[in-house]
């Protein structure tokens, strides 16, 4: 069949661009992206084989080999795993199925700072392209586990790529990097080198769990323990870190690591991670969420969404249970009691760890918060169960300072006569602080809390108290601010005014009303109790309700 020449999509095109010309500082880490991707392959055609007894696939000796040609200047990584058909290799090769790419792109080229640059990949994580790095053209040559044709695929990451279907190609994947010529006199980036490739290896990819060999020879470079079934003493920091690299697809290294260990009626491991970075899908309604599930080392399913709340979404890692079956289906797992169980657990110990983080070390916390806080705070709406962990865990900015407060600190702070915790929602700090309602609460002296994610706006409609302290707006209802009851000779004096506005507003209120509540402002308007408030009006606007 002859070959054909496709153009990449037009966001793929310009992230190459970008790696061709190699703004990442740690070039090493492609061979920890092709190992991961082949270690996927493996993983998939394992549990298919084990689910699919009608499947015509080889597992017999499932493995990763590497080959270098210092002659050539070439380095191949080959797998026989699960291989892709032509339309998955169109797919998942000549498209960036990410979502936020075009966000990242905006962003970078908004960036001058080489820094900044590749914080952004590393953030983003290229998988597959990072190749263009060192390579100044990569062939890949697949066939699909059962199927009989293969697909070869080769580009120099300029724009296009051919594409040609092959007799004799093996089960699984190769890919065959064509190194780049500049980087042959560099001892460093030299890829052709056998110690490199080892090097590289080992202090990258060694937990993965299928034997990496050099071509040739038969012993593994990697050790391939199951990192999460070690324990934890033996683990260290890099390993988890790299670890998490191989699960999460990030470049960069998590905030926190927390490793598991349940054993008795039902035996799990679990090593999760709280990423340093928020994804940029963590807020759009398609992006992916969950842990991997496996059952005894047997990797089983990616974002596994029965095993963490929606909330959590940001969690990474892995979970092996050890009793489940092994062709057990999302559905059944999300009805399953066992699952339910763990997953309560791990809720437990994710937010305990956040809690720790709080106390001990407060900047960092306020890192974790700036990239998952409004994430945290959607699980006030959802999880009863932890309502009160999750409370404490709130970080709000208010009128007391620039900086955030916990509630806690708030209540802390109270004035002697005050009952309530104050708070104002509203689109930005400068519209609240400058509203109407809030001139008394400051000359008063009393801090209310400044709200303005829209997820604000339904939280504080669930959460009525704190502390045994009531919340409440100060742009709802009738706010008691102690002593400044209107005098009735001023109620006299104002009535005919009040008639009147009533009067020539009864199109547009309800009612209106003397008030003690402002300093400087002639008139404000202000909400029923129950009434929904102007942002959150918006919002359903926005959503079409
Ligand atoms: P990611 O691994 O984050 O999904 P990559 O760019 O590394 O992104 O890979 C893109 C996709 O290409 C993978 O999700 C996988 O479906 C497919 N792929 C890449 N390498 C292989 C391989 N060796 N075997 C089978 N599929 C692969
Ligand atoms: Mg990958």
């Amino acid at each position: 069949m002859s070959s054909e020449t496709l153009e990449f999509q037009a966001e793929t095109r310009q992230l190459l661009q970008l790696m061709v010309h190699s703004i990442y500082s740690n070039k090493d880490i492609f061979l920890r992206e092709l190992i991961s991707n082949a270690s996927d392959a493996l993983d998939k055609l394992r549990l298919q084989s084990l689910i699919d007894k009608e499947l015509v696939a080889d597992t017999d000796d499932l493995h990763i080999s590497l080959a270098v040609s210092a002659e050539d200047r070439t380095l191949t990584v080959r797998d026989n795993g699960i291989g892709m058909s032509r339309d998955e290799v169109v797919e998942l090769i000549g498209t960036i199925a990410k979502s936020g790419t075009a966000e990242l792109l905006r962003k970078m080229r908004e960036s001058k700072d080489a820094a900044a640059k590749q914080e952004l990949i590393g953030q983003f994580g290229v998988g597959f392209y990072s190749t263009f790095m060192v390579a100044d053209k990569v062939t890949l040559v697949t066939r699909r586990a059962g199927e009989t044709g293969g697909t070869r695929w080769e580009s120099t990451g300029e724009g296009t790529y051919q594409i040609e279907a092959v007799d004799d190609a093996p089960q699984g994947t190769s890919v065959t990097l064509h190194l780049k010529p500049e980087d042959a006199e560099d001892q460093l980036h030299d890829y052709s080198a056998e110690w490199k490739i080892r090097e590289i290896v080992k202090r990258y990819s060694d937990f993965i769990a299928w034997p990496i060999r050099l071509d040739g020879s038969e012993a593994p470079l990697n050790s391939m323990k199951a990192l999460w079934a070690r324990p934890r003493s033996e683990v260290s920091d890099e390993e988890y870190h790299e670890f998490y690299k191989h699960v999460s697809h990030d470049w960069t290294d998590p905030l926190e690591t927390i490793h598991m260990k349940a054993e008795g009626t039902f035996e799990y491991e679990a090593l999760l991670f709280i990423p340093s970075r928020a994804p940029f899908d963590l807020y759009m309604r398609d992006g992916k969420r969950g842990v991997q599930l496996y059952v005894k080392r047997v990797f089983i399913m990616d974002d596994c969404e029965a095993l963490t709340p929606q909330y959590l979404r940001f969690v990474k890692g892995v979970v092996d249970a050890h009793d489940l079956s092994l062709n057990i289906s999302r559905e059944i797992l999300q009805q399953d009691r066992q699952i339910q169980v763990v997953r309560r657990r791990l809720v437990k110990k994710v937010l305990s760890t956040l809690s720790e983080l709080r106390e001990k070390d407060a900047e960092k916390y306020r890192g974790f918060w700036d990239e998952f806080g409004r994430a945290l705070k959607e699980g006030l709406l959802d999880d009863t169960d932890n309502r009160d962990t999750l409370l404490d865990l709130l970080l709000l900015p208010s009128t007391a300072s620039s900086e955030l407060t916990t509630l806690r600190d708030y209540v802390s702070r109270m004035k002697e006569d005050q009952k309530d915790i104050y708070y104002m929602t509203g689109e930005s700090r400068a519209m609240v602080e400058h509203s109407p309602h809030m001139e008394a609460f400051l000359a008063k002296g009393y801090e209310v809390l400044i709200l303005t994610d829209p997820v604000d706006e339904v939280w504080v409609e669930r959460i009525t108290e704190f502390d045994g302290k009531p919340l409440q707006s100060i742009a709802k209802g009738q706010v008691d601010l102690g002593a400044s009851e209107t005098a009735p000779e001023q109620r006299e004096e104002f009535a005919p005014l009040l008639t009147w506005l009533g009067e020539k507003l009864q199109e547009d209120v309800k009612e209106v009303r003397l008030s003690s509540r402002l300093t400087t402002s002639a008139a404000c308007i202000v909400g029923d109790a129950h009434d929904i408030t102007p942002t959150l009006e918006k919002m359903y606007r926005a959503m079409g309700q």
